[in-house]
């Protein structure tokens, strides 16, 4: 990336509200068939519009095409039945009727190829694509059939990394992983799921990236944050890991979080995705709160390395809001460009 400080989401952007009802988490469809093909399509290029219309330099899909960020990946596989659900505990949080692995796993077809090929179609700009991680989405199923996470992740890290090299040629720049459950399994990450993050990046040439985060600003992340005492020191479990990984960048949440800023000392090397944006409060941040958060976290990323952006996706926030978030996110960094340049 050329740009100083280049400016990207996290993901998941609102949708317009004739295609899944608004400011919902997971909403259903409105449409259906060729319908629902073509909202998705027209959805994605206002989405994409936003982003450019904001200064946004890294731009995404918004996420317009998939109903939730790890679901609408599995839904497109062999061996899981999503007829037969079963309540398990998402993320050791909250209770979940989930989907059953009831057989070998595999992607009979690409999930996300042919909207990353439209993206790409319709701008210049570098492209950023997300995929759910081996361990988030092992956590959102009932496995009935592995009966082993490790075996689960890696099969599944095995499917990602087919798609995620066809996403590579269809001309994403970079591909992103969420691992929201690196914040809260630490064995497992250290045991194998930075091992089955980097079996899904095996061979690609395209940047990497890993999203860790606190979660969406839902009930239950909140009630979950509030036990988390003053310091978030979660991500110093997974870091040192990281920092020895092939992953490129590791995109955290640094906006109204207490995750200590120092710990990003830990994957010193890295390119870092600091979230300057809090995606659990509609107040809209002033771009000088933004610049602050940049300015801390530049005493521990080279600032060739730091690359704003959101804590998690604003998919449950208003159009409005997100807008407003967005801009501020561009207005803070631009303070912050320039601060650099005229130092120099
Ligand atoms: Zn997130």
């Amino acid at each position: 990336m050329k740009k100083l400080l280049p400016t990207s989401t996290a993901g998941s952007l609102p949708k317009p509200s004739w295609i899944a009802e608004p400011e919902k988490l997971w909403s259903e469809w409105k449409l259906t068939g060729d319908d629902l093909f073509q909202a998705k399509r027209d959805a994605l290029l206002i989405s994409l519009q936003e982003q450019i219309q904001a200064g946004i330099d890294i731009v995404s899909d918004g996420e317009q095409t998939r109903q939730h960020f790890v679901t609408t990946f599995i839904e497109h596989l062999e061996g899981v039945d999503f007829t037969k659900r079963e309540i398990v505990r998402i993320r050791n949080r909250y209770d979940a009727s989930v989907p059953s692995v009831v057989g070998a796993v595999s992607r009979r077809k690409p999930v996300f190829v042919e909207d990353a090929k439209f993206l790409r179609a319709h701008t210049d700009r570098p492209i950023k694509w997300a995929l759910p991680g081996p361990m988030t989405m092992i956590d959102t199923l009932y496995d009935g059939h592995y009966k082993s996470r490790e075996k689960l992740a890696w099969e599944f890290a095995t499917i990602l990394n087919q798609e995620a090299k066809e996403l590579e040629a269809a001309g994403v720049n970079i591909i992103q992983f969420d691992e929201p459950a690196f914040n809260v399994f630490f064995d497992e990450v250290n045991d194998w799921g930075v091992a089955a993050l980097e079996r899904a990046i095996e061979g690609l040439k395209c940047e990497t990236a890993v999203h860790i985060c606190y979660g969406y600003g839902i009930k239950a992340n909140t009630d979950w944050k509030k036990t988390l005492g003053s310091e978030w020191r979660q991500y110093e479990e997974s870091f040192p890991k990281l920092q020895k990984s092939k992953i490129d960048i590791v995109s955290l949440e640094c906006q109204n979080s207490h995750v200590p800023m120092d710990l990003i000392e830990l994957i010193r090397g890295k390119k870092v995705m600091v979230g300057a944006i809090d995606v659990a409060t509609n107040e809209i941040e002033t771009p000088e709160q933004v610049a602050n958060t940049l300015r801390k976290a530049l005493q521990f990323v080279d600032a060739d390395k730091l690359y704003p952006c959101t804590n998690c996706g604003m998919t449950p926030l208003s159009r409005e809001v997100a807008r407003g978030k967005l801009q501020a996110l561009s207005a803070g960094t631009e303070i912050v460009r320039q601060e650099i340049l005229s130092a120099k």
